[in-house]
């Protein structure tokens, strides 16, 4: 990271530090020695930067039980993290895992970053609650209060919203914590600038749309500095090659204007040696002239009905690691799952895509013959 950007604005830290193992080979110790050692790693290659850093679901022991209430890792992990955070940030933080404070400290500029942990499906400790520590209606008073005080906001989390691409059919959230969630944005998203996501290790984004489908917001899921192979059954292949990410931006409109993605070819480190280098840069791969919601509503449009755009897309997807061709049935899954956060939409978007794959398949027989870093721009 200090090689491709030395002197970052700030830095983004969406989770999941520990390694994904049954819970008997870890504990609550080796949880935080865990993220102790990273967070140390960070200060020591970035020593007068502001990190924004989220809990992710690996973050926990047992894994994925964020409890809604105070906990021995919640304290313990504010503690490692209190020189990023203010004091009320610390507050919210050993109680529910979640913090607000403004961007580096500036007057009219927000960011939010929430324990979504609370919302998937995988803990059972928050499955009855209906607003698990309070964090949806405390997220709709920081949203309201962004609102009259004409701040801009990034929301910063772990676990997304909507669908996997890798996989029909498999959301993350609750359906009644994916509905809030994607209620929340569709309200506040005059303030919203920008969704920062992980958990996937894929890279992909998201689409929310207003009740007219106009494009409101993007979620950028960045994909993981480690190469998991994922252990979800009926994913073949799922790896990716390690990346990072910088998002260029506006300091004025928080617009994000670009996102470079750099990684580690794992094939050719085998071969040869270890080097990180730029995979690709948005705007450049997708004629796009910024990341803005009407921009990625573009790039998603391209993606679903050009072939070429599809399949860069789609090799970006695991960064650069799947080269493989990506069919009908793989474009479904990835623009369904970009376009349709909501579960309902997303079925009709399958039925509807399932439609296309007929039509494409008749046509040949008719004719006879798809960790982030900031850094300033302007
Ligand atoms: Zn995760």
């Amino acid at each position: 990271m200090r090689a491709i950007l030395p002197d970052p604005d700030f830095i983004v830290w969406t989770g999941d530090d520990t390694p994904h193992v049954p819970n008997e080979q870890l504990g609550e110790e080796a949880v935080l020695s865990i993220i102790g050692n990273l967070t140390h790693i960070i200060k020591l290659v970035f020593p007068d930067t502001k990190v924004y850093s989220a809990l992710g679901n690996h973050d926990y022991h047992p894994k994925s039980q964020l409890p809604p209430a105070q906990s021995h890792i919640y304290e313990e992990t504010a503690k490692l993290w209190q020189d990023w955070m203010e004091p009320d940030s610390l507050q919210t933080f050993r109680t529910g895992g979640y913090y607000t404070e403004k961007l580096l400290n500036h007057t009219g500029y927000r960011v939010l970053v929430l324990n979504t942990n609370l919302y998937y499906d995988q803990n059972k400790v928050t499955a009855d609650m209906e607003d698990p520590a309070n964090q949806f209606s405390w997220a709709e008073q920081v949203l309201t209060s962004a609102a009259s005080n004409k701040e801009k906001v990034y929301i910063v989390g772990h676990v997304p919203p909507g669908f996997f691409e890798k996989k029909r059919n498999k959301p993350w959230f609750r359906p009644n914590f994916n509905r809030r969630y994607l209620e929340l944005v569709q309200r506040h998203h005059a303030v919203i600038a920008g969704q920062f996501f992980g958990h996937h290790h894929t890279d992909s984004f998201r689409m929310f749309y207003s009740s007219d489908d106009t494009p409101i917001s993007a979620m950028f899921l960045t994909p993981g500095v480690t190469p998991w192979k994922t252990t979800l059954p009926g994913v073949t292949d799922g790896a990716n090659n390690p990346g990072i990410r910088v998002f260029e931006y506006d300091t004025q409109t928080l617009l994000v204007k670009d996102v470079v993605t750099y990684y580690l070819n794992l094939t050719h480190a085998n071969v040869a040696r270890a080097r990180w280098e730029k995979e690709y840069r948005l705007c450049e791969a997708f004629q796009v002239p910024d990341a803005s919601p009407a921009s990625m509503h573009r790039v998603l449009e391209k993606v679903a009905g050009q072939q070429c755009h599809l399949q860069r897309y789609y090799e970006l997807n695991s960064v650069s690691y799947d080269l493989s061709r990506c069919d009908e049935h793989c474009r479904a899954d990835h623009v369904c799952s970009i376009r349709e956060v909501d579960f309902h939409r997303y079925e009709r978007c399958l039925e509807k895509e399932g439609a296309t794959v007929a039509r494409l398949t008749l046509l040949p027989l008719l004719l006879s013959v798809a960790l982030s870093i900031f850094g300033v721009t302007l």
